[in-house]
């Protein structure tokens, strides 16, 4: 028997629509990629997004067309968010930091016709086109007063978003789409291969955002001010645009401005309460802030995602900042939230290290999230806190397959996340390392997470990277790539002497090579395949 409920459909509309009513005068605020803030209400944006719908449909975007985005965190591109996926369209974001081929490559994978793009990509975008087969408009993301000259042939013509948003009524109702229809599409910034695509729903959006307000994932209320520096470019800013919206919180978008000078003007102005950002962001803010002598006041909670937070972040935001750090873990195919540490009973009753330690773990599943390890044989292993293996999951917002892709990824219906974890009696996930980036070292496993966030620890090194580099008795053994903060000096005897009461004797690194810089990826990770290749030799 079926229940006799009504079976509305969820749909990213539906959000921009609800705010209108209920959250009129909530604030978006945003640093124009032209200098300046721009600052208006939630209804102002409804507004502008249907007058943006109607000028999507001039321009020929018809239902399921792909619309692709180069943009920053700002005002237009939140309009674009709700305006494209909103009218049927789907909104494929992207991340302006993959190599230029890659670029090309998903432009003319997703055939893409209308690109809309900020003033700081053009040069990219003259470097792509000749490459280009399906685009055929582009709209540059200004007003009349700084549109550039097109350096492109006369056939792609130069848009200006100022003037279509103008020229349109903000008469528009938003179309009843079905909820398992596209609405986003992103890449994987895959290091191998070519970069594969999510196709998000507008169901799975709206569950995924829906999950993450609560209270045991990010916490985000109608109270809150929140700074998403997680690219609108990259996973939809971990769904921010979304979820900030449903709560009608004030939502500030930093534009181009991802530096510490930036974002601490920001926070001050705005009183930011709630940060969202992965840790090569929060490194540069924090760094910023003892040079200046500046802290973070307004700011409760930090939530780091993307990479392992470290036990010193976790640490200096609390004791230098007074600001709690929520650990997040999840990936583009998980829309991406899978798991945040936030503060719960079973945390606050811990004395204070021991409540450290416990942050640097990924964090408990949040509601609608299935969660399991497995070994070699894909037997699933207990949850014990010691075993480690393949960490799979399930949920109404994790992909099925990728786009244009046949072969489905799937495992008797379970995600194979690609990382190794363990998970405690607890419930918590702690990521030991990416499944290609574990040191196998005499049939044993050693974690480069768990060994660079030690040695992270010393305050000479800015950043570091383990890679297990192939030794000839062992399989391999860890190589430590270390980058000095300014003005630093130190010998690699200090740095494993320093090492040595933090981590089993046999996992210390067999050497340690300094270098000027890491390599990093379009998401900020570091490139370690390409570290691989350049120090195989070094140990042999
Ligand atoms: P992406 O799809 O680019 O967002 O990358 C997802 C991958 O980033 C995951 O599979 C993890 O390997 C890594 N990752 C994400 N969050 C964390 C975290 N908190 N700690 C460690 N690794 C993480």
């Amino acid at each position: 028997m079926k229940g006799l409920m009504m079976d509305s459909h969820l749909t990213v509309s539906s959000i921009l629509q609800y705010a209108e009513k209920y959250h009129k005068d909530g604030e978006i605020v945003s640093r124009n990629v032209e200098g300046g803030i721009h600052r208006y209400s939630y209804q102002d944006a409804a507004i502008r997004s249907r007058c943006l719908a109607n000028a999507l449909k001039r321009l020929g975007v018809t239902q399921q067309d792909r619309v692709a985005t180069l943009a920053w965190n700002t005002h237009r591109h939140y309009e674009l968010y709700y305006a494209v996926s909103g009218s049927g369209a789907i909104l494929h974001t992207i991340n302006p930091r993959l190599f230029p081929d890659q670029l090309a490559y998903i432009l003319n994978h997703a055939e893409d016709e209308v690109l809309f793009l900020d003033l700081t990509f053009i040069p990219l975008l003259e470097q792509v086109a000749p490459q280009l087969k399906s685009l055929k408009k582009i709209v540059v993301l200004t007003d009349r007063e700084h549109m550039p000259k097109s350096p492109l042939p006369d056939a792609i013509p130069f848009l200006c978003y100022e003037a279509l948003i103008e020229a349109e009524s903000d008469a528009y109702e938003w179309p009843d789409i079905d909820e398992t229809s596209a609405a986003s599409l992103c890449y994987t910034s895959g290091t191998t291969g070519n970069p594969k695509g999510v196709l998000y729903s507008h169901r799975s959006t709206i569950l995924h955002a829906w999950a993450s307000i609560s209270r045991e994932a990010l916490d985000i209320g109608n109270n809150n001010t929140l700074l998403p520096v997680v690219p609108m470019f990259h996973v939809n800013a971990w769904g921010i645009p979304y979820s900030a919206t449903m709560v009608g919180a004030k939502l500030i978008l930093p534009g181009a401005g991802m530096d510490g000078a930036s974002l601490c003007e920001l926070i001050a102005a705005e009183q930011v309460d709630l940060l969202l950002g992965v840790p090569t962001i929060w490194l540069g803010l924090l760094q910023y802030c003892e040079q200046q002598g500046i802290t973070l006041d307004p700011v409760k909670n930090v939530v780091i995602g993307g990479a392992a937070a470290p036990i010193t972040m976790i640490r200096d935001f609390q004791e230098k900042h007074n600001a709690f750090v929520m650990h997040a873990w999840g990936m583009t195919e998980l829309s991406p939230i899978g798991t945040v540490n936030s503060l719960n009973r079973y945390m606050s009753n811990l004395p204070l290290e021991a409540r450290y330690t416990l942050q640097t773990k990924q964090g408990r599943p949040v509601y609608g999230i299935e969660m399991k390890i497995a070994g070699q044989d894909n037997q699933a292993l207990p949850h014990d806190g010691e075993s480690f293996g393949h960490l799979l999951v399930k949920g109404p917002w994790v992909a099925t397959s990728y786009y244009k892709e046949d072969k489905s990824p799937l495992i008797d219906g379970w995600f194979d996340t690609g990382d190794v974890a363990t998970i405690d009696p607890q419930g918590y996930m702690n990521i030991v390392d990416r499944s290609k980036d574990v040191i196998k070292s005499g049939g044993e496993w050693i974690s480069s997470i768990d060994l660079e966030n030690a040695a992270i620890g010393h305050p000479a090194l800015a950043e570091c990277a383990v890679i297990g580099v192939p030794h000839p008795k062992w399989d391999e053994r860890p190589l430590l790539l270390a980058v000095l903060k300014e003005d630093m000096e130190i010998s690699k005897e200090e740095i494993i002497f320093y090492l040595s009461d933090k981590v089993a004797k046999w996992w210390l690194p067999d050497d340690i090579i300094f270098v000027d810089e890491l390599p990093h990826t379009a998401t900020g990770k570091i490139l370690k395949m390409k570290l691989r290749e350049s120090y195989q030799g070094t140990l042999s």
